[in-house]
């Protein structure tokens, strides 16, 4: 496995790749979830490159970007029992050099749900994800369904600027008792860690409520939102039913549709959704 640190160096690795090239944007502090999506791409593509750099510009608040969990060494460690062909792990002088000045701006896609939240947040990620892009140069890029709509900036930015990169979208990774997996659960005390599985819980009642044909959005979006609001150490931040490819309110809850909620946790934001709908997450075939 090489490691680059420079975009110099990552270009010159990324000459010799022999065949497709998968490509897993990370920040690290690597977690089952992170895995399955190497191992995914490792399935499917000759050549695997992942990405580790936590990115700055995609924190609205300096305290969760300084708190994040950051282990190198682990991280690497990782990828190679992934069998990753390449990491790059830039620091952030190779990533935005003095005189950075270009930023992507998503459009409407970005202002909804986690954009409300985190105002900046998906331009930062467009922004970093674009030049992750330019840089490997990919056939596909692996992310995660848990950041449902980060999947849908990054198709959005993908057709919009003729990016000639399949975006492939892997299954939520949870805990035994349903809490998405995320690096910031290590934050959680056992007590919020407790509170944190009604994000999975709420979610699940509404899956429930809509396979017992319940098609009212407001109706299964109202048993997320009690789920959540009868944990005392949860603050509901939002729940909502939206068309899962437009992120758009719907009138009627007809698939393809994302049930997705995000709560704040002794002040760690965690988030988690459903999907209801066909051939939208990848299934494992082919
Ligand atoms: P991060 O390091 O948090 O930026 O995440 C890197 C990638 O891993 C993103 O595409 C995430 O959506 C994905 N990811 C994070 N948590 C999970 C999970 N529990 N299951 C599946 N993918 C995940």
């Amino acid at each position: 496995m090489i490691v680059a640190r420079t975009r110099a160096s990552l270009r010159d690795a990324r000459a010799r790749l022999p065949g497709t090239v998968g490509v897993v944007p990370t920040m690290g502090a690597l977690h089952e979830g992170h895995r399955a999506l190497l191992r995914t791409a490792r399935r499917r593509e000759r050549s695997v490159v992942a990405t580790l750099f936590v990115n700055r510009t995609q924190f609205n608040d300096p305290a969760d970007y300084a708190a994040y969990p950051r282990d190198e060494g682990e991280d690497l460690a990782a990828f190679e029992a992934c069998g990753v062909d390449l990491v790059f792990a830039p620091p952030v002088s190779e990533m935005y050099p003095n005189g950075f000045g270009t930023r992507i701006d998503p459009g409407p896609i970005a202002a909804e749900l986690e954009g409300a939240r985190r105002p900046g947040h998906f331009a930062g990620v467009a922004t970093v994800v674009a030049k992750l892009f330019n840089l490997t140069r990919p056939t596909r890029a692996y992310f995660g369904q848990k950041d449902w709509q980060q999947t849908r900036v990054i198709a959005r930015m993908v057709e919009d600027l003729n990016l000639p990169i399949d975006p492939v979208i892997v299954p939520t990774v949870r805990n035994p008792d349903g809490l998405a997996l995320s690096s910031r659960n290590v934050r959680l005390t056992p007590d919020q860690r407790q509170a944190a599985t009604a994000l999975w819980r709420g979610l699940a009642s509404a899956r429930d409520a809509w396979d017992d044909d319940e098609r009212s959005p407001a109706a299964l979006a109202e048993l997320v939102r009690t789920t959540i609001r009868a944990e005392p150490l949860a603050k509901l931040e939002y729940a909502e039913v939206r068309h899962a490819l437009t992120l758009e309110p719907v009138g009627r809850a007809r698939p393809p549709l994302v049930i997705a909620v995000a709560a704040d946790i002794g002040g760690i934001g965690l988030i988690d959704n459903v999907v209801l709908g066909d051939g939208l997450v990848d299934d494992g075939g082919a």
